[in-house]
């Protein structure tokens, strides 16, 4: 069985948050003298006050957009604080570990190292799915977290929903499923399994569909009960009015927008793909359910060397595991693209 209190880190179970002025008094009409605030609103933004600790008007439009409670979403400062409390709320410095599954996101391994948390590596077979017998091969006693990216980044592709859903059902520690790019992809997301599963924290990100990576946005849906957690132990004021605001304006107004962009992301991308195959230093092209798309070449090196000449910027993962000459290329904008396939094109590589 799943049991959330004996997964949690002691210290982590035992504290008692901070509280803040805005925790002990949450009304919104009064005078204010409770938080050393500057009284004058020279914004006229009520910038000069400090923001709602909880988000609680945001919260509230996500979950009637969704069908989740308000009380089972944590909002963060990008998908990566999330991904920071998770590993600090249930893994143990220097005792516990999490399993990623590379060629994969670099931020779970780069946050379970600042926390002296170990990381074990199973990697995705040759067609970057999971290899199920090898994962559960590596979970061990200390096991508290295994990171599902799906769509996965850098390989773009979705990991089989079956395979995720028997893992999350199996493993009894905590899986967290980084759900950047569903929006691109014609998988469904498993935001509808999380009242089924205890074990499930789900990311998501205001910065890739939502087009609004520069407010640092990021979404964990999971139980009530580790929610609470996360609210425990995140710093008081951790989203910023500015933040709040553009996002709520985002939610109620943006969505036509947010699904007519992707639409035409994902045209641009097929456009894109038609026209790299037929490019004679394109090897393989992988399958892509993201908003980028991962391409092996003849020499990965010099042709990023070459198109940054050109002063178009892709990333190079060469160097990452399975990802031997490959380089990750963003969709852009129809322009964009043009030039990139014209650059392509002209160069003799
Ligand atoms: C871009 C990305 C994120 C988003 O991170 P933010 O901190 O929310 O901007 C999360 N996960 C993956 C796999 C990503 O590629």
């Amino acid at each position: 069985m799943f049991d959330l209190n004996n997964l949690l880190r002691n210290n982590i179970k035992n504290i008692v948050a901070y509280s803040s002025a805005r925790d002990e008094f949450s009304g919104k009409e009064g005078i204010f003298l409770d938080a050393n605030e500057n009284p004058f609103d020279k914004s006229h933004e009520r910038l000069n006050r400090y923001p709602d600790p909880y988000q609680r008007e945001l919260k509230n439009k996500m979950a009637l957009t969704k069908k989740v409670k308000a009380d089972q979403i944590f909002l963060g400062n990008g998908s990566d604080e999330a991904i920071d409390l998770v590993i600090r709320a249930f893994c143990n410095p220097g005792i516990d570990n999490i399993i990623i599954m590379p060629p994969t996101y670099g931020m779970y391994e780069v946050s379970a190292k600042i926390n002296d948390v170990k990381v074990k590596k199973v990697n995705l077979t040759q067609d970057f799915q999971i290899n199920t017998n090898a994962l559960m091969e590596a979970v061990d006693a200390h096991t508290k977290i295994i990171f599902i990216c799906s769509p996965n980044n850098p390989t773009g592709n979705c990991l089989d929903t079956f395979t995720i859903k028997k893992i999350i059902e199996k493993f009894r520690g905590i899986v967290v499923l980084d759900e950047a790019y569903i929006d691109f992809a014609e998988n469904k997301s498993l935001l509808n399994e999380l009242n089924n599963h205890p074990n499930l924290v789900i990311l998501r990100t205001f910065s890739k569909a939502w087009g609004l990576a520069g407010i640092r946005l990021g979404v964990a849906y999971a139980s009530r009960s580790i929610i609470e957690v996360f609210n425990k132990i995140k710093p008081p004021y951790n989203i910023n009015s500015l933040t709040l605001e553009k996002a709520i304006a985002s939610v109620e107004k943006k969505k036509e927008d947010k699904i007519k962009e992707v639409e035409k992301i994902l045209n641009e991308k097929e456009r894109l793909l038609k026209q790299l195959s037929s490019i004679g230093f394109v090897q393989h092209i992988h399958k892509s359910d993201a908003n980028f798309f991962l391409v092996k070449v003849n020499d990965a090196k010099e042709l990023y060397q070459s198109l940054i000449r050109k002063g178009i910027i892709t990333r190079n993962r060469s160097n990452v595991e399975l990802c031997e000459n490959c380089l990750r290329i963003t969709v852009g904008t129809k322009d964009e693209n043009n030039l990139l396939i014209k650059t392509l094109k002209e160069l003799n590589i």
